[in-house]
């Protein structure tokens, strides 16, 4: 008799053989059907297979027995690491399989002895591969975190109620259950088992809170945010003060039927969320990693950078950025030249002298007062610097050449249609054509912008000042 993996491969084969040899589009109608039906069914055995598999590992990579961590022998951090290795899947397909793995493996007493798993039903479901993972997963996902508060006969009761709805005919219903039904039926005994009062809605609350790790998928990272209510509300509080109706442009009386902000709703809330990271990180008060302040590091080929094409990487984040926002982190931020030779050795590294120090900052500060752009409310301390003349255009990192943005229009600041010019070292902006009140680029004036209570105040003495005097007829 051969191995367990003898076993296995034996199946392997077997199903390889099938693939080569299978054309489903061939099948027409039953046939297609019942071929579709074999080929579940010879993935729940697979699934349970990877479940069982995946536990054993956990099991013996477990945190407790130290050095001999299964896990620390093969070099691993964890569990997680080492599946990930051998199996190639996602980390979050392989921590669903060990969650499922460890719920449905017998467990191992204080004393020594063996108990039934947690799930014991679920676990012979998948044992004769009667279950799916997505049954059997929306059993435990919905059981599992009201175990402590409803007792493990109650639990054991609306297991054995939902295995049987997932697996074979029941009262209800002639055929078995499919997961998404299965999931909301684990609802309804949740539901009924945890009725409210059980736990103080505020005690849920502070269960259920949580920010998700991102997912990235067609190149934006989705995370799920759980807020408190109270969170939520301080958060929107502050994502209004700089949406509301009156920090939109308006420059040279506008055209009232002038586009008004290009962007959704959505996504400049997204973009005032990027100022806010951005003052958040740069605080003085900010957590330092290494004795530095939290840096954000993107790589790009030298080539790339010098012909604007191409892509970036930020460093522990899958998806890579675009040249503009590769340039926007340049320029706000400094760059680094590291040479790496083919062998991937260091070969040189540079100086890091292209980013404004925090004497420049508090002084551009001062002058600017927030992001320039008229119209615009993201204060000083949540904008970024922007080299007016790019720092590969021979601009250079002085105060004369550094103006206050936000992130959208540092982000967009070649394409919104605003432009800057430094007159003796002041910021001086002019609107796109859409508000210019139908003025060619020549006839419309640079002015001077800045947020700077200040400033503004001495602008408006000088005014006054130069203004002629009103006469009387
Ligand atoms: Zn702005």
């Amino acid at each position: 008799m051969g191995t367990p993996t003898d076993a296995v491969n034996e199946a392997h084969g077997l199903l390889l053989s099938a693939l080569a040899d299978t054309d489903v589009r061939l099948l027409r109608n039953d046939a297609l059907l019942e071929f579709t039906a074999a080929a579940e069914a010879a993935g729940r055995a697979v699934d349970a297979l990877r479940i069982q598999a995946a536990a054993e590992v956990a099991f013996h990579s477990r945190p407790e027995l130290g050095e001999d961590r299964l896990s620390a022998k093969k070099g691993c951090r964890n569990a997680v690491e080492l599946l990930s290795r051998i199996s190639l899947a996602s980390e979050r397909t392989l921590t669903q399989r060990m969650r499922l793995g460890e719920a449905t493996r017998p467990r191992l007493a204080l004393s020594g002895e063996t108990m039934p798993a947690r799930f014991d039903r679920i676990a012979d479901a998948l044992g004769t591969g009667s279950i799916g993972y997505d049954s059997a997963a929306a059993i435990i996902d919905t059981l599992d975190p009201i175990r402590g508060r409803v007792g493990d006969l109650n639990v054991a009761h609306a297991e054995t109620a939902l295995v049987a709805a997932a697996t074979g005919p029941t009262v209800e219903s002639p055929v078995p259950f499919a997961a998404d039904e299965i999931r909301g039926q684990a609802r309804v005994w949740e539901t009924v088992l945890d009725e409210d009062g059980t736990v103080p809605a505020e005690e849920r609350a502070m269960l259920a809170r949580g920010i998700s790790a991102g997912v990235t998928r067609d190149g934006v990272v989705h995370r799920k945010m759980t807020l408190l209510p109270e969170i939520d509300a301080k958060f929107e509080t502050l994502l209004n003060a700089y949406l509301n109706p009156r920090s939109k442009p308006s420059f040279n009386d506008p055209d009232p039927d002038a586009p008004k902000d290009p962007r959704a709703s959505a996504q400049a809330r997204h973009d005032v969320f990027a100022s806010l990271i951005d003052g958040a990180a740069r605080s003085a008060s900010a957590p330092t990693i290494g004795g530095a302040a939290p840096t954000v590091l993107v790589s790009v080929r030298q080539a790339d950078l010098d012909a604007g094409t191409g892509v970036g990487f930020v460093e522990g984040c899958e998806a890579p950025i675009s040249m503009r926002a590769v340039e926007q982190f340049v320029c706000a931020g400094g760059q680094q030249h590291v040479v790496i030779g083919p062998d991937g050795t260091i070969n040189c590294i540079g100086s890091n002298d292209r980013v404004f120090n925090a004497t420049q900052r508090r002084a551009i500060t001062l002058r600017d007062g927030g992001c320039i752009i008229p119209g615009c409310s993201i204060p000083a301390a949540w904008s970024e610097i922007h080299h007016v003349k790019a720092y590969r255009d021979g601009g250079e990192t002085e105060t004369c050449n550094g103006v206050l943005l936000c992130w959208f229009h540092h982000r967009t600041i070649e394409t919104n249609g605003w432009q800057i010019l430094m007159i003796d070292g002041v910021p001086h902006v002019k609107p796109p054509p859409w508000l210019r009140n139908g003025r060619s680029d020549a006839d419309t004036p640079w002015r001077r912008s800045t947020k700077s209570r200040t400033q503004q105040a001495d602008l408006l003495q000088q005014e006054q000042q130069t203004a002629p005097l009103p006469t009387l007829a």
